[in-house]
């Protein structure tokens, strides 16, 4: 029996319908861009694996430090113990984050980086003795899949059987350029009729919505009026933290602030779960006092994991390398020449890119997980690339170390889609 065939006697799969699509494909080796499966054909990981992998698959300086880490120290409770693994790593990630970013909290995904962010939040005003109970959120945002975080996103359309336990939250639209003085009137009228302890948003590009990109100086200013009515900002960085934008972090495009800051995906460059929550000593000290009960009594029992730990500072050794540096910014500028050789397709409705990140949209209605996508799916992997496409966006996000060999194949590709749909 082939892994396909096996795969489908004990195992269930996230985000998928398995009666109408009951095939996996069997991946059974990655190696820099490339995915190998079963029957031993390759395909380019044009989006290296969910925004993960950024230095590519099994990089081999990534592997051996962790090769290294893992027959020096595999696990420790990090409630009662330190390690030199999380402690460089502090200080790794204090000297490339924003500029109020003290403190590092572990968590082991995303969307547990959310989760913690949303409680570091709630206690935080909890501490002073105020309640507060709402969050502010971007139209079409998302943070997760835990409660906590599907409260916060909006791209909620599957969340039918959950919805009547989420959390209140008030939905602003992205600021395009034009729309900053009305958003800014519409938190004025939110924040009088509620008592909102935090605006969480995705800075600059909405990953899931479909790398939907906003305008940072309205950004900006909506923070700033966020800051100035004593709200807590957090920035859920972790599909565009470490590099993805240009620069390390999102929020650099940015003037003001967040407080708090939510990491996952390539924090760990796609080898093993881990994820950070990182924030202001301000809030920090607001967690400080005589009673434990003022601590933050949040902890998963794989905390600051110090493989976990050994990969992410091998990873920002890695960004912060001229070589990587120097192939972002190659990257960029090949996308910028190939939105420009294709955004008078009549197929194309709008392009647009960031960094490594491309976006284009199709001339067409589709919906997120329909025909389209699914047709689009197979075109591509038949013809050696992984992109996933949702509704009428084709989208990538290729390792840093993706070749302009490979970075052209996957355009050709995405021009030869063009002609099928
Ligand atoms: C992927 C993602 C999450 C959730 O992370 P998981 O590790 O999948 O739980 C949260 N926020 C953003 C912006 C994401 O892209």
């Amino acid at each position: 029996m082939t892994l396909k065939e096996r795969d489908k006697k004990h195992l269930w799969h996230p985000l998928k319908q398995h009666q109408t699509h009951p095939n996996s494909l069997a991946i059974v080796k990655a190696k820099g861009c490339h995915l190998f499966d079963e029957e031993g054909k390759s395909y380019i990981d044009a989006i290296s694996s969910w925004y993960t992998c950024m230095f590519g698959h099994c990089n081999d300086y990534i592997t051996s430090r962790v090769a290294e880490q893992m027959k020096t120290l595999d696990q420790i409770m990090f409630s009662d113990f330190t390690h030199q693994p999380a402690i460089e790593l502090s200080e790794a990630l204090i000297k490339i984050l924003p500029v109020n970013q003290n403190r590092i909290f572990f968590n082991d995904n995303g969307s547990t980086a959310v989760e913690a962010a949303i409680k570091m939040a709630l206690q935080y005003y909890f501490n002073k003795g105020e309640k507060r109970s709402s969050f502010i959120a971007f139209e079409n945002g998302f943070h997760g899949d835990t409660f906590g975080a599907m409260s916060m996103s909006s791209l909620s359309v599957y969340n039918g059987p959950f919805e009547d336990f989420l959390m209140t939250i008030h939905r602003i639209p992205v600021p395009d350029g034009t729309n900053t003085e009305a958003i800014l009137n519409q938190i004025q009228t939110i924040i009088e009729s509620d008592l909102i302890a935090g605006f969480i948003y995705e800075p600059l590009v909405q990953g899931a919505a479909g790398m939907k990109i906003h305008d940072s100086d309205g950004l900006n200013e909506i923070l700033n009026c966020f800051k100035s009515n004593g709200i807590l900002t957090i920035a859920d960085e972790v599909m565009t933290g470490f590099g993805k934008t240009g620069k390390y972090f999102a929020s650099d495009h940015v003037s003001t602030k967040p407080d708090i800051i939510c990491l996952s995906k390539a924090l760990t460059a796609g080898l093993v779960p881990m994820a950070i929550t990182s924030c202001t000593e301000t809030i920090y000290k607001a967690f400080l006092g005589e009673s434990i009960a003022t601590g933050f009594m949040h902890c998963h029992t794989y905390s600051a994991n110090p493989i976990a730990c050994a990969a992410a500072i091998a990873a920002i050794e890695l960004l912060q390398s001229d070589a990587i540096q120097n192939n972002i910014t190659r990257i960029a500028n090949a996308h910028k020449a190939f939105e420009s050789k294709i955004q008078n397709h009549p197929k194309v409705k709008s392009t647009r890119s960031i960094g490594v990140i491309l976006a284009i949209d199709l001339n067409t209605t589709a919906e997120r997980y329909g025909d389209l996508r699914d047709k689009l799916l197979v075109f591509f992997m038949k013809n050696g690339v992984f992109l996933r496409p949702l509704g009428n966006t084709i989208y990538i996000q290729p390792p840093y170390v993706v070749t302009e060999e490979e970075l052209q194949k996957v355009y050709s590709t995405i021009q030869k889609a063009l002609d099928i749909v």
